[in-house]
């Protein structure tokens, strides 16, 4: 079968398109690249689609309407979802389907994109949709993959692509170690505007992956592995379009003239940039953040530990060592098939002469692997830590974990220069060092087409809770049959378990028994008390059912400000669980135990 262009064709660079790659990591992503292709048996469709039509529009009138709205933003700027659906891979992700879809790919598309090139487009996209009921859905850069990806909660809505047009870095401020971001600016492309304009003394936090956007990642309340890894602590101010037009811009950005929007996040008055993460109440077009400075030197560190039973007396330890801030970043503790998964090969690797049985990989076949393809050795749990500082400052903190880490039997501490130069380790090393990396993608070549979706409870920091989570994990996984992932990362005193169940998408029964994997997890550790920092659109509903204190009290405080907000429920309908007066209680909504049917709406409300 000859290659199709989109996997033939070259990895996109920074700066010529905003989602590119900077050139630093270009033959990585070139590799990367092969390697998910070489892996992909999945056919890209080449029949031409009838455009979805959003519930509730008649297809005449709403191809008028995205008419009318290309003469106000140029009719090249308005682009009808009718053609194949093309995957891609991370550097050339789409924008109008999850790329990584555990559904059946049609069910969460977009009926047309748009790309507003200002906010006061985008307050013109805003007012059209309230003319015409058209549900819309912005994204920055759309890479919210192993959560939707690019995909709307609802079916044929019009996504508003802000990154293409609305990329630029308003303002980078080496006093004040602050940037003013539009919602196109990648992780990518600010590390290369600060070394472009040689300001060494300040850093960004970067996610594993730095190909999505600063903004959206924030919004999302996504993470990293610096001391500035919370990035929604780290932000400070935004401008928001309103669902009905209007434009805020908050904290000291609502005082004309101020000089301190950047640097001083609250204002005055109620603290509102709450509401505008993990919701549909605003488009967020401008976003003030952060930066740290250069601590003066790094030092990365490693430990792996033997038994899987070391799992609660090390979490306990690292406790205080993290409050403490003498463990500075997040606390990762790895398990070691995700070492192994690093490696990029598929999991038909591992098995001795290839003898798959299906089932979830087994202890023996684990440890087998480690032992014979990890530089590091056979291990259980690996810790991932950084130290900053100059070289004294280091050499005290580091001294302190050491005699704290060997108190579990079988530490051991492991030397960089054993480790060949692709070793995960040193990814790990630049990303707690702010420089964003590539490397993180090649767990997802474990299957044919693969594609991942996270599981990701908040708990205290305590042995008893991690164990409670892991066998939680461990046995649900192995009653689906799916490879366990498990990472502990710790805040500063809470951590999330980060278990990401990589599947093939082109496989229905593999992506319904990742579905139900994840489903029976959230609500068992619901029952135990731990809730999902984070989601899937696809469990969004579910997971906003578990937050259900005081007879659904926040759910019903939500509805009420985006019905005030949002009174036609046009913006992201569903998103977070949030459904607009319009839209609940008629079938949308996606619990345990359905199957998608919340998709497409099972009710209509006339008119
Ligand atoms: P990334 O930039 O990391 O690729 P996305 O652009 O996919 O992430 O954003 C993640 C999610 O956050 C989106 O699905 C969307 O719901 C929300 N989001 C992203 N950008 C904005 C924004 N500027 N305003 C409001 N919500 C946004």
């Amino acid at each position: 079968m000859p290659l199709s262009q989109e996997a033939t064709s070259d990895v996109p660079t920074l700066p010529g398109t905003h989602s590119g790659i900077p050139t630093f990591l270009l033959e990585k992503a070139r590799k990367a690249k092969e390697g998910v292709f070489d892996t992909r048996t999945k056919p890209t469709k080449e029949r031409q689609r009838l455009p979805v039509v959003p519930l509730g529009i008649e297809r005449d009138e709403f191809m008028k309407a995205l008419k009318e709205l290309g003469e106000q933003l140029g009719e090249e700027h308005v682009e009808i979802n009718d053609k194949p659906l093309v995957d891609g891979w991370y550097m050339e992700h789409p924008n109008t389907h999850d790329m990584m879809t555990i559904l059946d790919e049609e069910e969460l598309v977009a009926s047309a994109v748009v790309y507003p090139s200002s906010t006061e487009e985008v307050q013109a996209i805003v007012l059209w949709a309230n003319k015409y009921r058209v549900p819309i859905f912005p994204i920055s850069m759309g890479r919210n993959l192993g959560y939707g990806g690019a995909a709307p909660r609802v079916r044929g809505s019009v996504t508003i692509d802000l990154g293409r047009r609305m990329s630029a870095i308003l303002d980078i401020n080496p006093e004040d170690y602050t940037c003013l971001l539009e919602p196109g600016v990648s992780f990518y492309a600010l590390y290369e505007a600060l070394q472009a304009r040689g300001y060494s003394h300040m850093w960004i936090d970067t996610p594993d992956l730095g190909g999505g956007s600063v903004v959206g990642n924030t919004v999302d309340r996504g993470v990293g592995y610096t001391p500035y890894g919370d990035h929604w602590a780290a932000h400070s101010g935004l401008e928001v379009v309103l669902p009905t037009g209007e434009v805020i811009r908050t904290g000291m950005g609502a005082l004309p003239g101020n000089n301190t929007w950047q640097t001083f996040p609250y204002g005055f008055g109620p603290y509102s940039d709450g509401i505008f993460s993990q919701s549909n109440f605003g488009i967020v077009t401008k976003m003030g953040m952060t930066l740290m400075p250069n601590p003066g030197g790094y030092e990365s560190f490693m430990y792996t530990f033997p038994h899987e039973a070391d799992l609660a007396p090390l979490i306990d330890i690292i406790r205080p060592l993290r409050i403490g801030n003498i463990l500075e970043n997040v606390a990762q503790l790895r398990h070691v098939t995700q070492a192994i998964a690093a490696l990029g090969q598929p999991r038909s690797d591992f098995f001795p002469g290839g003898d798959d049985d299906g089932g979830a990989l087994s202890d023996d076949v684990v440890h087998a692997a480690a032992t014979k393809h990890l530089a590091v050795g056979d291990h259980t749990w690996a810790y991932y830590g950084m130290s900053y500082g100059p070289d004294h400052i280091r050499k005290h903190k580091l001294a302190l974990v050491d005699a704290e880490f060997r108190k579990i039997p079988g530490a051991k501490k492991v030397d960089p220069a054993t480790l060949p130069a692709d070793d995960y380790y040193f990814a790990r090393d630049r990303i707690a060092a702010g420089i964003p990396d590539i490397h993180e993608l090649r767990w997802v070549n474990w299957t044919p087409n693969g594609a991942h979706v996270a599981f990701s409870p908040v708990s205290p920091i305590r042995g008893t809770d991690a164990t409670a989570l892991f066998k939680l994990g461990k046995d649900t996984h192995d009653k689906y049959g799916i490879d366990f992932f498990p990472a502990f990362c710790v805040g500063l005193r809470e951590m999330h378990l980060i278990v990401e169940i990589v599947f093939d998408r082109a496989d229905p029964e593999r992506r319904k028994a990742a579905m139900d994997c994840l489903r029976e997890m959230v609500d068992k550790a619901a029952r135990l008390g731990y809730g999902e920092y984070r989601t899937h659109l696809v469990l969004m509903d579910q997971v906003a059912g578990t937050y259900s204190w005081g007879g659904g009290a926040i759910m019903k405080f939500n509805e009420r400000i985006k019905d005030a907000l949002d009174p036609n429920g046009i913006l992201a309908p569903g998103r977070c669980g949030i459904w607009p007066e319009r839209y609940r209680g008629r079938g949308w909504e996606m619990g345990s135990g359905e199957d998608g049917g919340g998709v497409r709406g099972g009710g209509w409300w006339g008119g």
